[in-house]
């Protein structure tokens, strides 16, 4: 599989470094609020590539942060009046009720940075003892000058750097361009014991030490957003090669930005969204559908309309894989279309694989995906049964890959007892010629949100959108 390393501007072929093992490190969530849309497309494109990468036999250690202890998580829990653990507690709970519906896998382990100060406190004593950072009154800071690389990843050079670089008012920095990897504690805030007095870490540190802690000093692939790429990542990449001597990551992946309504995404601009306030309006496979009809690369824009569209396009899917198991259960009149749709779908799935091979290109992969789904409405009313559980379990694979068609057991299950009760209720009435008592239960459904209909397999009910 080739894919775009940001490290070396190229699409590479990707092997993993240890046979049939990839190991993946993704920065995770600063937790002090729910997630928003921009959170959500790194969450999405990655957990598709390792699902991408397990579908082709790879075992996966997909490692993935939760940053619980940082400037906006101190400054939210204090405006709560709550410590910053109970933030991260909540915000923790509220990241992985997001995620799971979003039918993103859960991580091989979702370290928290407070849980990890002492691997760190000894990452930062290498440092210092290679002559890579310095204490100034109980903060440490990186000589990033002395990281002859410096700069690699995000392909700028010193100078240009150095006229970006800030200095905060109080640091007292050796070079602008250095950066903090320990804090020495300030009033209100939490601080763990240092060799250098009491602090807490900076944010780099943390994602270069877990990452070497679960998946080794040289990992495989390394991935997050394109606005890591400067200085986080680059921060990432001095600290561990200079403390290691040895490539930190092999692979650097990158996401495009989000923009709402064609503008950066913005609270005050009014153009913001969480994905609950999404999920709970839409099918949340819709919002993983939008999201992976683009190319992970690129700058992706999102509105209502469009993931309005998107959950159309949902639909069609969710249609086509009902209509087969339908189809497969009753039978159809020929099988005259056998040959043609096999064919047709065997085509299309090469394509599929082919489009996932470069670069992870699921904006290709949709679009043969819906293909396919035309191809299967078009034909499966004259084929075999064989053929159509054939076509069914191709569309079922594919999905899988992109992690969509997931819910569809659920959705079926998803109407409350209390509705399936009324419904219950029509049928005995229907049985008993009420058919007045049976109508006036429909209008009840009706005004609940649910249409029953009745087809020659049974009573079915549907919720309106
Ligand atoms: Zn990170």
């Amino acid at each position: 599989m080739k894919l775009y390393n940001t490290l070396t501007m190229t699409k590479e072929e990707f092997e993993p470094l240890e046979q049939g093992k990839v190991k993946m490190y993704v920065c995770g969530p600063t937790v002090y609020d729910f997630i928003h849309i921009g959170n959500a497309r790194p969450l999405i494109v990655f957990d598709t590539l390792r699902r991408y990468f397990e579908y082709k036999g790879y075992e996966v250690l997909y490692i993935q942060n939760f940053t619980d202890i940082e400037d906006k998580m101190i400054n939210r829990a204090n405006k709560e009046g709550i410590t910053v653990f109970e933030l991260a507690e909540r915000f923790i709970n509220e990241y992985y009720k997001d995620a799971d519906r979003l039918n993103v896998r859960r991580a091989t382990r979702n370290p928290r940075a407070t849980e990890e100060i002492e691997d760190m406190i000894n990452l930062i004593q290498r440092l210092l003892d290679r002559g890579y950072a310095y204490v100034v009154d109980g903060d440490v800071y990186f000589r990033t000058r002395k990281f002859a690389e410096y700069g690699k990843l995000s392909h700028k050079n010193i100078e240009e750097l150095i006229a970006g670089a800030r200095v905060d008012p109080g640091e007292k920095k050796e070079d602008p361009l250095d950066f903090a990897l320990w804090k020495a504690k300030k009033q209100g805030e939490p601080a763990w014991i240092s060799p250098w007095g009491e602090g807490r870490p900076g944010w780099h540190i943390e994602c270069s030490v877990m990452a070497m802690k679960y998946l080794g000093e040289t990992i495989d692939i390394h991935a997050g957003g394109q606005d890591l790429i400067f200085p986080h990542h680059e921060n990432e990449i001095a600290q561990s090669e200079a403390a290691t001597g040895k490539p930190f990551a092999r692979f650097w992946l990158h996401n495009g930005y989000v923009n709402i309504n064609n503008e950066k995404m913005s609270k005050s601009l009014g153009n913001f969204f969480t994905v609950r306030e999404i999920i709970e309006k839409y099918h949340p496979e819709a919002l993983r559908l939008f999201m992976l009809q683009a190319h992970y690369r690129k700058p992706l824009n999102f509105s209502i309309d469009l993931i309005q569209q998107a959950e159309s396009a949902l639909k069609r899917i969710y249609t086509c894989y009902e209509n087969l198991e339908n189809l497969i259960k009753n039978g159809t009149m020929s099988d005259s279309s056998d040959k043609e749709l096999q064919a047709s779908l065997e085509i299309l799935k090469a394509r599929f694989i082919e489009a996932m091979e470069d670069d992870l290109n699921t904006a290709e992969a949709t679009g043969y995906l819906f293909e396919m789904v035309r191809e299967i409405n078009t034909h499966a009313n004259t084929c075999s049964k064989e053929v159509l559980i054939f076509a069914k379990d191709i569309l079922k694979e594919l999905c899988s890959i992109l992690g969509i068609l997931e819910q569809y057991e659920e959705k079926k299950d998803e109407i409350p007892p209390e509705i399936l009760e009324l419904v219950e209720k029509r049928n005995e009435a229907r049985k008993a010629k009420n058919f007045l008592e049976a109508d006036r239960i429909r209008d009840e459904l009706k005004s609940l949100g649910y249409i029953v209909l009745d087809t020659p397999q049974g009573t079915k009910v549907e919720r309106v959108k």
